[in-house]
């Protein structure tokens, strides 16, 4: 079975709805033996009356619990999830490697500092503008950060677009793509399939739900080699949603493995 490397849960993430106990009971029952939880870790995030850090301390402290309860049989990795913004890339560096974790997954969530699923002016831009932007943005992360393991869903802005054509593609940004991936495979970042994109995509009549295939092929052309998949639950019955199909869809470029951080190590999966 492989492993979702990316879940919330409201004991520290602010806009999470389901308890630790919730995820770990249906990811049992959905087959899954190991579950990555990557709480939300914002800093100077723009005020909207919600905090979206956390007492590190105290998310220690009930990891242990946490895996007391799992048991044996099922293995809970510790991450965090930071948003990444140009003027906190230090802070980040700072504090992911302050406490012993897993996995550190590193996601843009704002654009021009600005919450896109909020304000949403970014999307009167032009689309090819938008995502040359917002990748550019990702690949300048990945070039000043260097204490984390996976560049979580680069496809974050499109979830919340007007235009249901709206789609991050290798032949639109091409320059763009290349400078992330390069510098993600240059210090061995791994690129996330997150499939809470792909279900959102589905959900909202988006044209078309999966990756770009011409993307994928040029992650990997280029050398890429670490993928990771992700659910990105935040509320019951939201665990390792589209899954199947996201699997599938790898096989089909002939992908064989997935990868999951343990120590901040890759540990491979067969697909
Ligand atoms: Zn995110
Ligand atoms: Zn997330």
């Amino acid at each position: 079975m492989i492993t979702d490397g990316h879940n919330h849960t409201k004991h520290f993430s602010a806009d999470a709805g389901q308890s630790i106990y919730e995820l770990i009971s249906e990811a049992q029952s959905k087959g899954f033996t190991r579950i990555g939880i990557t709480e939300h870790y914002e800093i100077d995030y723009p005020d909207d009356g919600l905090n979206w850090m956390f007492d590190l301390e105290e998310y220690n402290k009930a990891f242990e619990q946490w895996r007391a309860i799992a048991g044996d049989k099922f293995e809970l990795l510790k991450g965090i999830e930071f948003g990444y913004q140009t003027h906190v890339a230090e802070e980040i560096d700072k504090v992911a490697a302050s406490i012993p974790l897993d996995v550190v997954l590193m996601s843009v969530h704002l654009f021009r500092g600005q919450d896109f699923y909020v304000e949403r002016g970014c999307y009167k831009l032009p689309a090819k503008d938008l995502h040359s932007e917002y990748i550019n943005t990702m690949a300048e992360m990945c070039e000043k950060c260097n204490n984390f393991d996976v560049v979580a869903h680069y496809d974050y802005i499109n979830r919340y677009a007007d235009n249901k054509n709206d789609f991050i593609t290798y032949e639109e940004t091409p320059k763009e793509l290349d400078r992330l991936f390069e510098v993600m495979i240059a210090k061995e970042k791994a690129l996330e399939i997150n499939t809470k994109s792909i279900q959102k995509h589905k959900d909202g009549g988006f044209t078309r739900h999966l990756p770009d295939a011409e993307l994928i092929r040029r992650y990997l052309e280029m050398g890429g080699k670490l993928i990771t998949l992700g659910s990105d639950s935040h509320f019951p019955g939201t665990f390792a949603v589209s899954f199947n199909e996201a699997v599938e869809y790898l096989r089909s470029f002939g992908i064989k493995e997935t990868v999951y951080y343990k120590d901040h190590k890759p540990h491979f999966e067969a697909l």
